[in-house]
């Protein structure tokens, strides 16, 4: 269980695109273990949030945070990925000429720290590993499948578990709903939520009844709006919220 403190602070982030701020003195934090789901309207800046997290964009000013103490802004994209931070992005990439096991393999190899500790009783304890995986995303029947052959959903699962055996220590995941079944979807919703507690995760969804399910009662949806928090609290709560309201269905 890794849910004390703060996995992801951000304070005063600010990104010009020319004369455009796509954030704004953005200040956001996030707790170790927390699955938090950010929503806003297109434009609100949240993939731009992502990048700067990831590294692929730098800001211009505020402070970026893994933990207390990786300054974000100091390291490269590269870098970055090795503090263990994983990103989902919208379609799934998975090998679509290899089975699903092979697939987690691949991933797990790409986790240098795991990688080294291991190499001469590598075979069983690995094979454990991608087993307790396959069954985190319940792909243990579809292990011996190409993955080319898996359902757009099934996929997605894929590649969720491919950022898992890297044992990430924050997990961005860019609406991972996009283009799911109902069925899919809730499934999805299951799954995140048994990851709860152990795995840091921030969501970028448009799908509300899927923010719904990933929120539950209490759990906290961020709101951005022209590049900040526009609000923050649980569903319900921020629903109520009259800029929310307002940005929502314009002025
Ligand atoms: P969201 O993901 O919430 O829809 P984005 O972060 O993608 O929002 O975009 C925020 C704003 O910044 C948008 O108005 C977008 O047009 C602008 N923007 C994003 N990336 C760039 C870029 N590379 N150059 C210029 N403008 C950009």
């Amino acid at each position: 269980d890794v849910s004390h403190g703060t996995i992801l602070y951000l304070e005063d982030v600010t990104v010009s695109f020319g004369g455009f701020r796509a954030l704004n003195k953005l200040s956001l934090t996030v707790d170790a273990g927390e699955l938090r789901c950010v929503i806003g309207p297109n434009g609100a800046g949240k993939t731009t949030m992502m990048d700067v997290i990831t590294g692929k964009t730098s800001p211009d000013a505020g402070k970026v945070y893994l933990g207390q103490s990786i300054d974000l802004t100091r390291l490269n994209e590269p870098q970055i990925a090795q503090t263990g931070i994983g990103r989902k992005f919208q379609k799934p990439t998975v090998f679509e000429q290899h089975p699903v096991w092979e697939n987690l393999e691949l991933a797990m190899k790409a986790d240098k720290r795991w990688w080294a500790s291991l190499r001469a009783r590598l075979d069983r304890a690995a094979q454990a590993r991608i087993e307790h995986t396959l069954e985190v995303i319940r792909l243990e029947s579809e292990a011996r499948r190409l993955a080319g052959e898996l359902s757009h959903g099934q996929k997605q699962r894929l590649e969720i578990g491919m950022l898992l055996m890297q044992q990430p220590a924050l997990l961005l995941l860019d609406e991972p709903a996009a283009g799911m079944t109902d069925d899919e979807t809730m499934e999805l919703a299951v799954l995140l939520n048994r990851l709860r507690g152990t795995c840091s995760m921030m969501v970028v969804e448009h799908d509300m009844e899927f923010v719904a399910a990933l929120a539950g009662e209490t759990g906290r949806v961020t709101v951005m709006a022209e590049g900040r928090v526009l609000a923050e609290g649980s569903l319900d709560h921020v629903k109520r919220d009259e800029a929310v309201i307002e940005s929502y269905l314009g002025r």
